[in-house]
C-alpha cells in the first residue's frame, strides 16, 4: 500500500496475543476496508449461508447465540429482533454509527477499517427480520467513516451484494448511508430517529414510542448498534454454538473496548467478554501495558463518560455487565478512561460536565438548566472560587436531575459496592444524568480535593477578616 496508513499503530497492534478476535480479525491488514480483503478473508460468507437457511432459522440462531447489544444496554440484540409487531409493513432497520460517548471509540473503527463486516452484518439482520430497507446513520463528524462506508457500499451494490435479489436470491434489501450533523444525543435511538426524519435530533417519549413498535415514519425499526450488527456474520458462518463457546453464559462472545487516559498502550482491544477483568486490560501485556510512567492508580471510568468511576480495588471485576452494575456501575459503550495518581479529579470531572451540559438537547428543565448549573458552578470550584455552600448546590442540582438516596460521603464509599446501577432520573434520557455522574463519583470518593479547593477560598478571603482591627468580628 502506498496509502500512508492512518493507523500507524494498528499494523502489529492487533496481531499479537491469541485471543480471539471475532470482529477486529483484519485490522491488521492496511487495506483491511476494501472488497479484496474481505473477500479474501472469508467475506460474506456468512451472508450466503444465512441465505441458504429460513430467515426464521437466522433469526433463532441470533438468538441462541446471546450476542447483547454493544451500544450501551446490553440487552440481546435477538431478543430485541423478536419485539416488533407481526404483520405490519414496512419495518426498517437503522444502523446506530452515531457514536460520540467521552472516551469511546471503537464503532467508528469498525466503520473506517471494515466496512464490509458491517455492511453484511445489516444483510444477515435484514434477511433475519424480513427488513427490506436499512439506514446507516453515521456521526457527522467521521469523514473518513463516511467516505469509507460509501465506497463500500457501491462495490457491494456493483458485486450483488446489496439490491434487488441479493445473490441471485428472492431476498431484496436497500442500504442507504445518512450523514448526521454531530449531536451526541442522537446516540439515543428516538433521537436518532427524528434527525433520520429530518427534525431535529431530541428524544422522544416512551411510551408510546419505542422504536420496535412506533419507530421510523411511524413504522416497527430495529435500531442496532455497529458493533452488535458486525458480529453477525461469525454467527451467521460459525453458529451459536461456536460464538457461545467464547466469554461466559451471560456475557458471550468478545467486546472492543477503548481504552483513553493515563496508560503506556492506548488503544480499542477486542478481550474476552465476561472473563477479562478491568486488571488484565489496563495491565495486561497484549493490551494497555500498564499506568504510563508507572505511576499508581487513583480511578477509572468503566464504561464511557456516563459510567460511575471505580477505585483500583475494583480492578478484579470483570467486563460482565451484571457485576459492574452491582459494584455501582455499568459497561455502557465499551470505553475505559484511566485516571493515575497525578490526576485533578475536579477539573476531570468538569472536562466530561462541560461536555453534558453543551449536548443537552434542551427538551426537560433537569438537564438543559441542572447541566449548565453543574457545569458553571464547579468550573467556579477548580478555579479556586468555590465555597462550601458551592457543594451543597451542586448535590442539590444532582438530586433534581436523579432523585433518591445517593451516597455523598466518603465514609459511604463500601456503599457503592451494594448499589444497583442505574440511578433514577427525572429526564428524558440519559444525557441528563450523565452530567451529574461524574461530579457525583469525583464529589463521593475524592471529597478532600473539592473541600482543598473551597478552604483555599476561604484562607483566602478570611486574610482581610482576620486582619481586621482587633475586636472587630469575623
Ligand atoms: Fe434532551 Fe437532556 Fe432531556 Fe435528554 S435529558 S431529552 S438531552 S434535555
Amino acid at each position: 500500500m502506498t496509502t500512508p496508513y492512518p493507523y500507524p499503530w494498528a499494523a502489529g497492534f492487533y496481531d499479537d496475543g491469541d485471543r480471539p478476535q471475532i470482529v477486529t480479525s483484519r485490522f491488521r491488514y492496511e487495506d483491511s476496508y476494501t472488497l479484496d480483503r474481505y473477500l479474501s478473508t472469508g467475506g460474506y460468507e456468512g451472508l450466503r449461508k444465512a441465505l441458504d437457511s429460513a430467515p426464521g432459522a437466522v433469526h433463532t440462531e441470533v438468538r441462541n447465540s446471546t450476542l447483547l447489544g454493544r451500544g450501551g444496554a446490553g440487552f440481546p440484540a435477538g431478543v430485541k429482533w423478536g419485539f416488533t409487531p407481526q404483520g405490519v409493513w414496512p419495518r426498517y432497520l437503522v444502523v446506530n454509527g452515531d457514536e460520540s460517548e467521552p472516551g469511546t471509540y471503537k464503532d467508528r473503527l469498525l466503520m473506517e477499517l471494515d466496512p464490509h463486516q458491517l455492511i453484511e452484518g445489516c444483510l444477515i439482520a435484514c434477511y433475519a427480520t424480513g427488513l427490506s430497507q436499512c439506514f446507516l446513520y453515521v456521526r457527522g463528524e467521521m469523514a473518513l467513516a463516511q467516505e469509507r462506508i460509501a465506497t463500500a457500499l457501491d462495490e457491494a451494490y456493483d458485486n450483488g451484494y446489496v439490491g434487488k435479489n441479493v445473490l441471485g436470491t428472492d431476498f431484496s434489501v436497500d442500504i442507504v448511508l445518512h450523514w448526521g450533523a454531530g449531536a451526541y444525543v442522537v446516540g439515543e435511538e428516538t433521537a436518532l430517529i427524528e434527525s433520520l426524519e429530518g427534525e431535529r435530533g431530541m428524544p422522544r417519549l416512551k411510551p408510546p414510542f419505542f422504536p420496535a413498535a412506533v419507530g421510523l415514519y411511524g413504522k416497527p425499526t430495529i435500531v442496532n448498534n455497529v458493533e452488535t450488527l458486525a458480529n453477525l456474520p461469525f454467527i451467521a458462518n460459525n453458529g451459536s454454538a461456536a460464538y457461545t463457546a467464547i466469554g461466559t453464559e451471560t456475557s458471550p462472545g468478545t467486546r472492543m473496548i477503548a481504552v483513553s487516559g493515563h496508560v503506556k498502550r492506548p488503544g480499542v482491544y477486542e478481550i474476552v467478554n465476561g472473563s477479562t477483568t478491568f486488571r488484565d486490560l489496563l495491565y495486561g501485556d497484549e493490551f494497555a501495558q500498564g499506568i504510563r510512567d508507572d505511576n499508581d492508580l487513583k480511578a477509572f471510568v468503566p464504561g464511557g463518560g456516563s459510567a460511575p468511576w471505580f477505585l483500583p480495588d475494583q480492578l478484579d471485576i470483570p467486563f460482565e455487565g451484571r457485576e459492574a452494575g452491582q459494584a455501582g456501575s455499568m459497561l455502557g459503550s465499551g470505553a475505559v478512561m484511566v485516571m493515575d495518581a497525578t490526576t485533578d479529579i475536579p477539573a476531570a470531572a468538569l472536562t466530561l460536565v462541560k461536555f453534558y451540559a453543551h449536548e443537552s438537547c434542551g427538551k426537560c428543565v433537569p438537564c438543559r438548566e441542572g447541566g449548565t448549573w453543574l457545569y458553571r458552578i464547579l468550573e467556579r470550584i477548580v478555579a479556586g472560587d468555590g465555597t462550601d455552600a458551592d457543594l451543597d448546590t451542586i448535590r442539590e442540582v444532582g438530586a433534581t436531575i436523579c432523585p433518591g438516596e445517593m451516597p455523598h460521603a466518603a465514609s459511604e464509599r463500601l456503599d457503592l459496592e451494594a448499589r444497583p446501577f442505574p440511578y433514577q432520573m427525572t429526564t428524558i434520557c440519559f444525557v441528563g444524568p450523565s452530567a451529574y455522574v461524574p461530579v457525583h463519583s469525583a464529589l463521593t470518593l475524592f471529597p478532600e480535593e473539592f473541600e482543598a479547593r473551597v478552604t483555599t477560598r476561604e484562607v483566602r478571603t478570611m486574610i482581610p477578616v482576620t486582619a481586621a482591627p482587633a475586636g472587630g468580628e469575623t
